[in-house]
């Protein structure tokens, strides 16, 4: 039975960001007087006796039931999201996408809408396009960061007015005040997909948006070594969504949530080096001859750049680029002669990720329906993580002379 969670909340000792990432959330004396907080590695939760379970189902006292409903970890690192983000309530689940659709399933029926920034994570797109619309969900796709796009798109049916920020692969970035103003005008909730961001560089919730979704794969977790998962909005927003992730049964397990609280831990340290990062390969490659072009909002050749000097800390570490007169195999050349970065999708890990969108995110896309979508064959996206910007500065540099 999912009840509510009207656990004791512990305040942290100060509101500076890496003080939160360290001790928001988290009771000073913890079981077993450990600093750290254990695994609770249980499928469920017993009672002394029928009144403590009376006690709980009539919600005298508060605590966990069955893990489906939740654990004492992932209250903790829910808590210590919520204040990193600075919202009311958060809610963690299996992976990114499992939030997601949770907010979506939590909150809109047949016949509902949804206008969507076309820019966008591709699994999002197919989420909302094709998954929702059979159960009746339509979603009207609009160009990123075209506002009048958006307001023209809304009809009595809208529900949601959705984005990322910054959008992934090209790092457009949404101005929070304008797309919330733009939701309150027309009595429609908003949604930002911050991964790209991170509450330690933008927080869309200071400017009225009504939920933040993660995926804490990314920056989050910090390690390339966890699924998982965030949405963060006031408590009243948020109980329809953890009541529904009670019933689909997509919490975080216990280790993940585990493996999300340690990577917290560092979690400003990490940002400061991975924005650093960013910002030094972005600017190195926009000078690079073999480069047509940077996607980097730190830029100031990029359109969103005074947007993003207003809204947010830093711009972080994924740089999106296209090889000069270069085809899908020439950029895939590029590619492979790296040296430092792996192969692979994911960002915002400690090792840097380098990947082609159209070989890998894009594969199952033809050309027209790729143009459609901004995916170039030259495309190239790479995670800057937490090496020596020196030395990954020298690689870059050595795998395009090739
Ligand atoms: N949102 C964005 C912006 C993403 O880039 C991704 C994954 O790449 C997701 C959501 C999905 O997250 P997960 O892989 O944790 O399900």
């Amino acid at each position: 039975m999912a009840r509510k969670s009207s656990a004791p909340q512990p305040d942290c000792p100060a509101k500076n960001f890496s003080t939160m990432s360290i001790h928001a959330g988290e009771d000073r004396l913890k079981p077993g007087c450990s600093i750290t907080d254990p695994i609770f590695c249980t499928a469920t939760f017993t009672f002394a006796d029928t009144q403590a379970a009376l006690d709980y189902v009539e919600q005298k006292q508060p605590r966990e039931e069955y893990a489906r409903y939740g654990n004492p970890g992932e209250k903790v690192v829910q808590r210590k999201l919520a204040a990193l983000e600075g919202g009311e309530a958060a809610a963690v689940f299996s992976s990114g996408m499992a939030a997601i659709a949770a907010l979506l399933q939590a909150k809109l029926g047949s016949g509902d809408e949804i206008v969507l920034f076309d820019e966008c994570y591709h699994r999002t797109r197919e989420l909302c396009c094709k998954v929702m619309g059979k159960f009746g969900v339509a979603t009207r796709l609009v160009p990123a960061c075209d506002y009048e796009a958006m307001e023209a798109a809304i009809t009595p049916a809208t529900r949601l007015l959705m984005s990322e920020s910054p959008t992934n692969p090209h790092l457009s970035v949404v101005d929070p005040e304008r797309f919330a103003a733009l939701g309150r005008k027309h009595g429609v909730e908003t949604v930002i997909d911050a991964t790209l961001a991170t509450p330690h560089n933008a927080r869309p919730l200071e400017f009225g948006v009504d939920y933040v979704v993660h995926s804490c794969t990314k920056y989050l977790g910090g390690h390339n070594d966890l699924l998982s998962g965030v949405v963060v909005s006031s408590a009243e927003k948020l109980e329809p969504i953890r009541q529904l992730r009670g019933v689909i049964g997509t919490i975080g397990d216990p280790h993940s949530i585990h493996l999300l609280l340690r990577g917290l831990k560092t979690f400003e340290l990490r940002m400061e080096r991975h924005n650093a990062n960013g910002l030094a390969v972005a600017r190195f490659l926009e000078r690079h001859p073999r480069v047509e072009k940077v996607y980097y909002p730190g830029l100031p050749s990029h359109p969103h750049h005074e947007v993003a000097r207003r809204t947010m800390r830093g711009y972080g570490c994924v740089v999106t680029f296209q090889v000069k007169d270069a085809d899908w195999r020439r950029t895939a050349d590029v590619v492979d002669a790296v040296r430092i970065p792996r192969i692979g999708p994911s960002l915002g890990g400690a090792e840097s990720l380098i990947e082609q969108p159209m070989v890998m995110s894009y594969h199952d896309f033809d050309r027209e329906q790729r143009q459609a979508v901004g995916i170039a064959d030259n495309m190239i996206r790479i995670s800057c993580g937490l090496e020596n910007q020196e030395d990954l500065i020298a690689d870059l540099e050595q795998a395009l002379g090739n």
